[in-house]
């Protein structure tokens, strides 16, 4: 296995399921597993800096909790409602939406204009060619529900999940729901009323997390791998990948003391560029496709302040559009959407912004002194209201989101089909199939069926 992010992690934890499994050598880069789920300290105050929260509505994630003994601890955000910065005012963020795209035009009066709500009621009964190849999610919904929506409500969801822009990403990677609408010739609006109506018969929340941080998913994982006797090495950076008559050789650690481990089945679950670089030698037109899937940086400001400052912040928290020119993208109070993040400290209450997207990676080139001054400045400016921040942690995610651009099926597509001459050697991750939590673990899960069953027709060995 090579790296120990989550993906990495559910992919060793499902190909030792079985009694009489595979010996499990994961290899991690860092100097701790878990990548982008992370936990840390703000004050005394313990918090993720990462991911924090997990899609309730795919069953991956709660699955792999249950599993790793966290069952008891997953717990559903308070329903405080999020807010949208629009306009020069903080509003309700409108209910049933698809990654912004209404399901109606009933909610949206005073965040969009009424022209802006116009083409929001007429799409669904508008005759709409097929669409036949992948396009970019801003031109093609402008065309549909017109540019207030895709300015005001769709460029600030699709940038909390990708740190992205909407004339930049691919429908169909970033939005498979509308896509497998758009190639019937269907409504958008009617499929996201579909999926808004889907949602509400779960009659269940769409989000969980993990008291204490979802950054103990990954740790819960590796203590159970250990028990299950895989070999989890941290500080050990794969450096290269080479073919052998009976698998792969991967050369990992510091420069002044390199090893080498043969395997018969490699799982690359590193992030794109890095995994790009191994393949270099042996797989050089996948390397090449690898090499081609950016990534947005993006840092989370993790600020503690007196609990008397609760009040000022946002229910939830709140998105702000690209086109308000701001230099937070997002915030969340954090100690109002966990119980117990609020019931951890009597005193002090937690929130969190993120700053930068792709294509404005200007913002992070700032210290962390003055990025953190600066998102202070900009959320109390947003809030009206003064933030005597008394713990403020910056948290750089350089390459934290990778950026499904327009032709990115087609592109993992070919990727992996490079690799069907390279037996045993399986590709998974957020750089491929979705960046959510339970996308990885699905990725990672079914690398693993495909190492499995390489084994079993080489009869049983190891996977790096
Ligand atoms: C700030 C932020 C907030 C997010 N919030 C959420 C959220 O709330 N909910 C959600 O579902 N998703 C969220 N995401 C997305 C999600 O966390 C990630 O997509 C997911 O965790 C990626 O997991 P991964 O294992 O595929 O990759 P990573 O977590 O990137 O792990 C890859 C690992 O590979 C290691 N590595 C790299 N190169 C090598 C090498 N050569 N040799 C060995 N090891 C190597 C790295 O050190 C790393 O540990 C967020 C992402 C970010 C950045």
């Amino acid at each position: 296995m090579v790296g120990g992010g989550i993906t990495g992690l559910a992919a060793a934890w499902n190909l030792t399921n079985a009694p009489g499994a595979a010996r499990v050598v994961l290899l991690e880069g860092s100097g701790q597993v878990g990548g982008k789920l992370a936990l840390g300290d703000v004050d005394g105050v313990g918090v993720d800096l990462g991911a924090e929260s997990l899609l309730a509505r795919r069953p991956e994630a709660v699955r792999l909790a249950q599993q790793v003994g966290l069952g008891d601890d997953l717990v559903h955000p308070r329903a405080v409602g999020a807010g949208l910065w629009s306009r020069g005012m903080l509003r309700p963020l409108p209910a049933g939406t698809l990654m912004g795209v209404p399901s109606s035009a009933a909610g949206l009066g005073g965040l969009l204009t009424d022209a802006e709500v116009a083409p929001v009621s007429a799409e669904p009964d508008g005759r709409w060619p097929a669409l036949r190849d992948d396009v970019d999610v801003s031109s093609f919904l402008r065309e549909r529900v017109g540019a207030g929506v895709v300015d005001r409500l769709v460029e600030p969801l699709l940038g909390g999940v990708y740190a992205g822009r909407a004339d930049e990403l691919s429908l169909q990677a970033t939005v498979p729901a509308l896509w497998a609408a758009a190639v019937e010739g269907g409504s958008v609006v009617v499929a996201a009323a579909a999926a808004a109506r889907a949602g509400l018969a779960t009659h269940a929340p769409a989000f969980v997390g993990i008291r204490g941080g979802v950054g103990r998913l990954p740790l819960a994982v590796a203590d159970r791998l250990r028990e299950r006797g895989v070999e989890l090495l941290t500080d050990a950076l794969v450096r290269s990948l080479r073919r052998t008559p009976d698998g792969w050789r991967l050369v990992f650690g510091p420069t002044t003391s390199e090893q080498a481990i043969d395997v018969q089945a490699v799982v690359l679950a590193s992030p794109a560029a890095p995994t790009s670089r191994l393949l270099r030698d042996e797989l050089p037109y996948a390397a090449t496709l690898l090499a081609g899937v950016e990534y947005a940086g993006m840092a989370i400001v993790t600020l503690v302040l007196p609990r008397a400052s609760a009040g000022a912040l946002p229910g939830s928290g709140l998105l702000v559009p690209p086109v308000e020119g701001r230099f937070v993208k997002a915030a969340t109070h954090s100690s109002a959407k966990w119980a117990w993040l609020d019931e951890s400290d009597p005193e002090q209450v937690v929130a969190r912004t993120s700053v930068g997207r792709y294509g404005e990676q200007g913002d992070l080139q700032l210290d962390d002194h003055d990025l953190a001054a600066r998102a202070v400045a900009d959320l109390a400016d947003l809030l009206a209201a003064p933030l005597p921040v008394r713990a403020v942690r910056v948290t750089r995610w350089g390459g934290g989101l990778p950026q499904y651009q327009v032709g990115h099926v087609r592109r993992v597509n070919a990727a992996r089909a490079a690799l069907q001459g390279a037996p045993g050697l399986v590709l998974a991750g957020a750089a491929y199939d979705g960046v959510g939590v339970p996308a990885c673990i699905a990725s990672a899960t079914k690398a693993a069926q495909e190492i499995q069953t390489h084994l079993e027709v080489l009869g049983h060995g190891g996977a790096g």
